[in-house]
C-alpha cells in the first residue's frame, strides 16, 4: 500500500531546478524513485514526464533504458546506464579515473598496430608467428631463448608491430565478449592447397563483427597442389575481393615453411596501419595508463603473473595497478625477450609481477593510487563472489531476443533482428536465407551476422553474445558446451526442422504477433541412487524426491546442476513392473531413450511445457 500511496508522487520540483553536473551513473532497470533523486527530481517528476510521453508507470516500477534516457534529456542531465550491480563500481571508477578521453590531441603519438592471426586449423598460423618472432625479435640475454608471454613485438623498417601470440578466433572473441578490443588488424591465414574452410569463415565473421581490417596471408604456396586462384575465388565469394582482382583486400602469398613472403606481409600490415588506421593507432605515452590483460596465471615461484598490453600511458615498475579483481604494486615488468624492463609504452606487451590475485583474460587494467586500486579490486572481488562469475559474462553479452524485437516494433522503432543462421547443407542455408530476406520490411531489417553450414558451436554463441544476435538452427543442433554457453550468456537459440515453421515464427516476431509462449513446469525430480546394466542398456535406480515421475515425459538429466542431456523417458518401472507414474517418496527404475552416461548422485528432472497466455 505504501508503494501505491500518493505521497511520494505528488511532490514536484520546478522544471528549471539544476541537475547534478558531470556524468551520473544509473543502473538499468531503476525505478522513478531511484532515478528522480539522482537527477535532483522527485519520483513524481519522472512519472509525470513519462505520462506525458504516453507511458503509465508507477513510481516503483522498473523503467526501460529509453524511458530513463528520455527523462535525462528532458532535464538536461548527462547519464550513463550500467548493468545492475555495477553502479557502485562505475561510481568508484568515475571517482578515481574521471574523464576517459582527457588526452589532448597534441600529446598523442603513433603506437604500433596490434595483430591477431586467425584461420583454419593447420593452415600455418603457429608457424607464421614463430617465423616472425625468430626473424625479428632479438634474442634475450637468457641464452638466446625468447620468452612466450602471450604476445611479442617484431621490428620492420625500424617500426614495431605487436603480435598476439595465441592464434585463432577463440581467444579473440572471448576477449571481445568481455569488452576488450585489442586487435587492430587481423591476418587471415588461408592455406593455398586447402582453401577457405569452416574456421576461415568463422574468422572472417569475427573480424567483420569487430570491424577490424583483414589482411589475407595465402600460405603454403610452396605446395605442389597449391591453387591460389581458387582461394582468391573463394575469398571473393566471402566478400573479400583481392586487390589483384580489382577489390580492396590485400592478399599476400607466403610460405611460412620456406620463409618467403613474410617481409612483404609485414610491409602490408604497416601499410594498412598507415592508410586505414592512422587516426586510431595513437596513444598518449604520458597520459593515464590503462590496458588489457591478455592472459594470467599463478606461477608457483613468482605468484600471480599477468601479461598485459598497454593501451594508453606508460606502465612503470612501482606503479600500482588494478586489473579486474586483482591489484598490487608492480614489482617487475618482463618483456617478450625475457628481460626485466623499467617501463612499457603503448601497444607493448609485458608480464606484470606483483598483483595480489590472478585477473581474467580480457580484464581492463588501470594504474591508480593504492587506495583507489584497493577499493575497486575489493569491490569487484565481492561482486564476483556474490554474483558468481556467470553473471559477469551475462552482463557483457546477451543476444537480442525475438520478444525484444516485438517490443521495439510496438514502440514504433525500426528494429534490426541480428541473426546467426546455421543449417545442415548449403542448399537449405541458401533457401532459408532467401525466404528470410523476403520477410524484411521497412520497420524490421534482418542482419546476418553469420551464415554457415554446420552444427552450432561455442564460437557461434560467443559471436551472438557480442553482436546481440539470435541463433537460428535449421536441421542442426548445438553441442552441450554450446548450449551451456548460450544459457550462461543469455543467447537465444531457436532450432527448427521445418522451414515453414521457422518462417512462421520469424514472421510472427517481425510483425509483432508472436505465437503463444510456453513455459516449462518441472513435474518431478528424482535422484540416481544406483546404476544397473541390462542387455537393453543402463537403468537408473532412482528415488523420487518431489512431484511425480510420469512415463514418456520430457526429461532433463543434470549432473552437479548442469543439464547434460535432454530427452524422453520411455521406460519406468517399480520393482519389476512397468508403471505409468511414480510418486515422491518411492523408488523406481528409469531407462532414458538414448542416454547411457548414468552416474550415482545425478538428478533426473521431468517437465512439461505449458502455454502461457499473452496479455
Ligand atoms: P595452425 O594450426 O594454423 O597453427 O598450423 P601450424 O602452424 O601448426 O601448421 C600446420 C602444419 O602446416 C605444420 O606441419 C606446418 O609445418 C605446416 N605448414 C605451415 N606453413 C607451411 C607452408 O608454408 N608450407 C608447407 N608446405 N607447410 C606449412
Amino acid at each position: 500500500m505504501e508503494e501505491l500511496g500518493p505521497s511520494a508522487i505528488t511532490a514536484y520540483m520546478p522544471s528549471n531546478a539544476p541537475v547534478p553536473e558531470g556524468e551520473i551513473i544509473i543502473e538499468r532497470g531503476s525505478s522513478a524513485q531511484d532515478v528522480g533523486p539522482k537527477l535532483n527530481r522527485t519520483a513524481g517528476d519522472v512519472v509525470r514526464f513519462l505520462f506525458g510521453q504516453g507511458e503509465m508507470v508507477m513510481a516503483t516500477q522498473s523503467l526501460s533504458d529509453d524511458a530513463i534516457e528520455l527523462f535525462a534529456v528532458e532535464v538536461g542531465a548527462i547519464i550513463r546506464l550500467v548493468d545492475p550491480g555495477l553502479e557502485r563500481e562505475a561510481e568508484l571508477s568515475a571517482k578515481y579515473f574521471g574523464d576517459e578521453d582527457d588526452d589532448a590531441e597534441e600529446d598523442l603519438r603513433p603506437r604500433p598496430p596490434i595483430i591477431t592471426v586467425m584461420g583454419h586449423v593447420d593452415h600455418g598460423k603457429t608457424l607464421l608467428l614463430d617465423r616472425i618472432r625468430e626473424a625479428n625479435v632479438v634474442s634475450g640475454e637468457a641464452g638466446g631463448i625468447t620468452q612466450h608471454i602471450g604476445a611479442y613485438q617484431a621490428v620492420k623498417e625500424g617500426r614495431l608491430i605487436t603480435f598476439i601470440d595465441t592464434p585463432g578466433h577463440e581467444a579473440f572473441t572471448a576477449m571481445r565478449a568481455r569488452g576488450a578490443e585489442v586487435t587492430d588488424i587481423v591476418i587471415l591465414m588461408v592455406a593455398a592447397d586447402d582453401g577457405v574452410m569452416p574456421q576461415t569463415e568463422e574468422a572472417i565473421d569475427h573480424a567483420r563483427a569487430a570491424e577490424v581490417p583483414i589482411v589475407v596471408a595465402l600460405n603454403k604456396i610452396d605446395r605442389e597442389n597449391a591453387n591460389p586462384d581458387r582461394v582468391m575465388q573463394q575469398l571473393s565469394e566471402h566478400g573479400l575481393m583481392p586487390e589483384a582482382w580489382g577489390g580492396d583486400t590485400i592478399v599476400v602469398p607466403i610460405s611460412a615453411l620456406q620463409n618467403t613472403g613474410i617481409d612483404e606481409l609485414l610491409e602490408q600490415l604497416l601499410l594498412v596501419a598507415d592508410v586505414q588506421l592512422s587516426d586510431e593507432l595513437v596513444a598518449n605515452p604520458e597520459g593515464r595508463c590503462r590496458g588489457v590483460v591478455l592472459e594470467a596465471n599463478l606461477d608457483t615461484g613468482r605468484g600471480p603473473v599477468a601479461t598485459v598490453i598497454v593501451e594508453n600511458g606508460t606502465l612503470r615498475v612501482g606503479d600500482t595497478l588494478v586489473a579486474g579483481a586483482a591489484w598490487g604494486r608492480v614489482r617487475a615488468l618482463i618483456d617478450d625477450k625475457g628481460d626485466n624492463v623499467k617501463e612499457a609504452l603503448p601497444s607493448t606487451p609485458v608480464e606484470v609481477l606483483g598483483l595480489n590475485d590472478v585477473p581474467a583474460a580480457g580484464d581492463e587494467f588501470r594504474v591508480a593510487d593504492d587506495k583507489a586500486a584497493k577499493a575497486l579490486a575489493e569491490h569487484r572481488e565481492q561482486r564476483h563472489r556474490f554474483a558468481g562469475l556467470a553473471s559477469t559474462a551475462a552482463a557483457t553479452g546477451g543476444g537480442a531476443k525475438l520478444e525484444d524485437i516485438f517490443e521495439q516494433i510496438q514502440r514504433g522503432e525500426t528494429a534490426t533482428l541480428n541473426v546467426i543462421l546455421k543449417a545442415d547443407v548449403h542448399g537449405s542455408l541458401e533457401a532459408v536465407t532467401a525466404s528470410l530476406q523476403k520477410l524484411e520490411r521497412d520497420e524490421v531489417k534482418l542482419g546476418f551476422v553469420r551464415r554457415a553450414v554446420g552444427g552450432i558451436t561455442e564460437s557461434d554463441i560467443q559471436l551472438a553474445a557480442t553482436s546481440g544476435a539470435t541463433i537460428i538452427g535449421f536441421n542442426v543442433r548445438p553441442d552441450r558446451k554450446a548450449r551451456e554457453l548460450a544459457e550462461n550468456l543469455g543467447v537465444e537459440l531457436r532450432l527448427y526442422e521445418i522451414i515453414y515453421k521457422l518462417l512462421e515464427d520469424l514472421e510472427a516476431a517481425m510483425v509483432g504477433m508472436l505465437k503463444p509462449e510456453y513455459e516449462e513446469v518441472i513435474t518431478g525430480e528424482a535422484e540416481v541412487r544406483m546404476v544397473f546394466s541390462t542387455p537393453r542398456g543402463k537403468v537408473a535406480g532412482c528415488y523420487v524426491q518431489s512431484g511425480v515421475i510420469t512415463r514418456n515425459s520430457k526429461v532433463r538429466y543434470l549432473r552437479e546442476g548442469v543439464v547434460i542431456w535432454k530427452g524422453a523417458l520411455p521406460s519406468l518401472r517399480r520393482v519389476k513392473d512397468d508403471v505409468r507414474e511414480v510418486q515422491a517418496g518411492f523408488e523406481c527404475g528409469m531407462m532414458l531413450s538414448d542416454f547411457q552416461d548414468i552416474k550415482e548422485g545425478d538428478v533426473i528432472e521431468t517437465y512439461e511445457e505449458r502455454e502461457i497466455a499473452r496479455v
